[in-house]
């Protein structure tokens, strides 16, 4: 099977972004919590804390008995998506990025030439030093190659931190055969207990069960079928997903670089979005709109975003109405605005609102938050394509953001 993907993830990216902000900070042990309160608990943990057992969802309590000398960061949101705008900027240098998974994770295709274990290597290596050179050296990475998405994940997290793992022919079944069921995304420890129940205790005997044991496990002949044929590194298209949210963002043209000009064009991808959300027959329940503006300083730009909730709506006219409420509270003291979007979330299909859908784990609604944040940004590598075109062009239909379930939401 060739190599044709890989997968960047940055190493307790939230921790590592407060110690690259805060050189006083480095090289000790940090934790990022999501409010200054006793009762919350840790939602990133640097290296140096992880040490002491700290990890993300350690209560406050606990991770200062574990580790005295701990300090506490409330999360700051907006430094993290700067941070991720540049991450993203960096990785793009090297080789063009494919999707943009969560706040800390990339994923690359990998093509022609870039297939070969020894250039994929190198590819990663230019990565790792392109991001140390835009981002910091505290931000640390790793890499994963592997001949399909889901493969390319599991060979990033065997090496942490700064990892760079191959899972390429000949030795890709022995590499997996080492790790734990626990390791697959998509395997947590129901799924683990349901693969005992059928008799795979260890991935070699995962990798080995027919389709049909598969199926049963999951309960489902698509499923069975996906895990049977990604186990063998074929190229398994990502499966369908429960949508979370449905954005539009866009670099403006330079003519366009004014207030009435991106009112304008926020205006286009709220009509989009809200096309959108009515084609796939969902209703949303919020809405957020975001800019970024020029600074005043080379390289440095400004990202403003705010949101509101909705009464369940996917109708154009109370969109536009909330965004330009929302547009109105923007900064006015930043520079020419440069890039613009919206994203609807809150997402209910609009015929079976199965509550069981919507339970909210609290507990990631803070990732989430900054995770919608990147949504409204998305699309900063198709900046060079929308700034060529006028305004009635300049909304190219574009690969949304996606979510894949299997891939879970963690940050670290
Ligand atoms: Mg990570």
């Amino acid at each position: 099977m060739p190599l044709r993907h890989l997968f960047v993830d940055m190493n307790a990216f939230f921790a590592s972004v407060e110690q690259q902000h805060d050189a006083t900070l480095r090289d000790r042990p940090v934790a990022v919590i999501p409010t200054d309160a006793p009762t919350t608990a840790c939602i990133a943990a640097s290296y140096e804390a992880k040490a002491f057992g700290v990890k993300t969802g350690t209560p406050v309590w606990a991770a200062r008995k574990l580790c005295p000398r701990i300090v506490f960061k409330v999360a700051d949101h907006r430094r993290y998506v700067t941070m991720h705008n540049r991450v993203v900027e960096a990785v793009n240098r090297v080789l063009p990025i494919d999707s943009v998974r969560s706040i800390d994770e990339v994923a690359i295709r990998l093509t022609g030439a870039e297939r070969a274990p020894a250039a994929a290597k190198r590819a990663g290596e230019a990565i790792k030093r392109a991001i140390r050179e835009l981002c910091g050296a505290c931000m640390r990475c790793s890499i994963g190659a592997g001949p399909n998405a889901l493969l390319a994940k599991v060979a990033a997290d065997m090496r942490k931190p700064d990892g760079l793992t191959i899972l390429a022919d000949p030795d890709l079944p022995v590499a997996l055969y080492r790790l734990p069921l626990t390791d697959f995304p998509g395997v947590g420890p129901r799924m683990e207990r349901r693969l005992k129940l059928y008799g795979i205790f260890t991935t070699e005997q995962f990798c080995q069960a027919p389709m049909r044991v598969l199926s049963d496990v999951w309960g489902s002949k698509v499923m069975g079928e996906r895990w049977f044929r990604v186990l063998r590194g074929e190229d398994v298209p990502d499966a369908p997903t429960r949508r979370q949210t449905v954005g539009h963002s866009h670099v403006l043209p330079p003519d366009l670089r004014t207030g009435a000009g991106a009112f304008g064009v926020l205006m286009r991808m709220v009509h989009k979005a809200a096309a959108r959300l009515r084609k796939m027959n969902y209703w949303c329940g919020a809405i957020s709109v975001g800019a970024t503006f020029l600074g005043t300083e080379r390289g440095d730009s400004d990202w403003w975003g705010d949101g509101t909730r909705v009464p369940r709506c996917r109708d154009t006219p109370a969109l536009v109405t909330a965004a330009t409420q929302l547009w109105e509270r923007r900064p006015r003291d930043h520079g020419a605005p440069f890039k613009v979007g919206t994203v609807l979330s809150d997402l209910v299909p609009a015929r079976s609102a199965t509550p069981s859908l919507f339970e909210e784990d609290r507990q990631a609604e803070e990732i989430s938050d900054a995770m919608d944040d990147v949504n409204a940004e998305f699309g900063a590598s198709v900046i060079h394509l929308g700034a060529m075109w006028g305004m009635q062009d300049a909304a190219p239909t574009r690969i949304a953001f996606t979510q894949i379930p299997d891939f879970d939401r963690r940050v670290n």
